[in-house]
């Protein structure tokens, strides 16, 4: 395939990557996706829109972030160079935010008053909130009871933005009754609001979008890299959970003789209900509004998954990973708690970064990559910081000394 064009031609009209993608949805909100899809097409091409996106970008969220070089880590392991895209240091902590503010641009635009989300962990919920805030937009984030329960920080952080947090009692009180809700929420009052989703998944044309608007970060990774060392990257890696942080590294590297992998989590095994490696795992499947890879229980429904990682642990993955799984160019690898947790801790001691959880994937992955590889260069997308995992880090692995018994300090 010839990744050149590749832009103009993936997804299609209909938001298709091949047989992926789409706009699976009941028939109430087919205007409303619909109204989204032909305000962005018309929108992403005015320069009034992305002069103020950039303008947004350098002047509220600290863009372009650095690429760092990792000498210490890399050193550790051996000769091969180990570099990371800092999207830690983006406001808020993670790269959500390039989309949030993206939405939020397009809210304004389309004239609408409210941002409705459902959140998991409260990670898009907290961006959102804040591109709401930035905008002077209501906001309306739709959170399982369960979860808020156990992610009191990031509802609290909701509410200081200025959000309504509105809890939902049904089924099982998570995520996906909480998409549920909010998609209610949405079809009964569109006119008025946009859904926001919070990655490269759902209806078109939110995968197209989303990638489009996190593309920013491998655009300044790539010149930023060859700014530095003159070469392109060997490999350039990411996590994957929805797939939005690794679309926005991987998409301008296709056409370049780099070596590309999504990183899934691999949890406590392969065993189904101890992981969330769709792709590694998965077949085709429609779900949330659009069809993809995804894990399925024994009745073809999506499977309960596990991440220790609150948002990588989705049974599906955006529908261009599915197609570039498909055509070979991107490889997709598994990595387990265990090495991510190595990684964690080693990425602390030996760097002064504190990884989030997430991303901690994709630098497990990376060293085990290095180790491999013995020379060459890998570029990682270290999505998020890892502020909101500390808690749970101590409690479960205290201060990580067992990770560097066998070595000398
Ligand atoms: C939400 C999140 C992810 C996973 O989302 P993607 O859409 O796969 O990028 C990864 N890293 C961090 C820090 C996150 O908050």
């Amino acid at each position: 395939m010839d990744f050149t064009t590749y832009l103009k031609h993936y997804p299609d009209k209909d938001g298709k990557f091949g047989k992926y993608g789409g706009a699976i949805l009941p028939p109430e909100l087919i205007p409303a996706f619909e109204e989204i899809n032909e305000a962005y097409q018309t929108i992403c091409k005015s320069s009034q829109f992305i002069n103020e996106l950039r303008r947004i970008r350098r002047e509220f969220q600290g863009r372009p972030t650095p690429v760092y070089h990792c000498e210490r880590l890399s050193g550790k392991i051996g000769s091969c160079q180990i570099y990371l895209k800092r999207e830690d240091l983006n406001h808020t902590g993670a790269h959500k935010l390039n989309h949030c503010m993206g939405e939020g641009l397009l809210a304004k635009y389309m004239g609408k008053k409210k941002l409705i989300a459902e959140t998991g962990a409260g990670q898009h919920g907290v961006a959102l909130a804040t591109a709401a805030a930035f905008f002077g937009l209501e906001c309306e984030i739709h959170m399982g009871e369960v979860d808020i329960a156990k992610q009191a920080p990031n509802v609290k952080r909701m509410e200081i933005l200025g959000a309504k947090v509105v809890p939902v009692t049904r089924g099982l009180k998570t995520l996906k009754e909480a998409v549920d809700s909010a998609f209610e929420a949405y079809a009964a009052d569109y006119k008025n609001s946009i859904y926001c989703i919070g990655s490269v998944v759902g209806p078109h044309p939110f995968p197209l979008m989303v990638r489009d608007f996190q593309m920013v970060v491998g655009v300044e990774a790539r010149e930023q890299f060859l700014e530095m060392t003159g070469f392109l990257p060997d490999v350039v890696c990411a996590c994957v959970g929805g797939g939005s942080n690794s679309a926005g590294m991987f998409t301008p590297f296709l056409a370049d003789p780099v070596e590309i992998v999504g990183v899934e989590p691999l949890g406590r095994g392969p065993k189904l209900g101890d992981h969330a490696a769709s792709l590694t795992y998965g077949s085709e499947g429609a779900m949330h509004g659009f069809n993809s890879i995804m894990l399925k229980d024994e009745k073809g429904e999506p499977a309960p998954v596990y991440s220790i990682a609150s948002g990588l642990d989705y049974p599906s993955v955006g529908p261009e990973h599915a197609f570039l799984h498909d055509v070979g160019r991107v490889k997709y690898e598994a990595v387990t708690d265990e090495e991510t947790m190595e990684a964690f801790f080693k990425l602390s001691r030996y760097e002064g970064i504190i990884p989030a959880i997430e991303s901690a994937h994709a630098v497990a992955f990376a060293m085990k990559k290095a180790r491999e590889m013995g020379t060459g260069s890998i570029l990682v997308n270290l999505s998020g910081r890892g502020d909101k995992d500390l808690e749970y880090v101590i409690e479960h692995y205290g201060n990580g000394n067992r990770f560097f018994e066998d070595e000398e300090r």
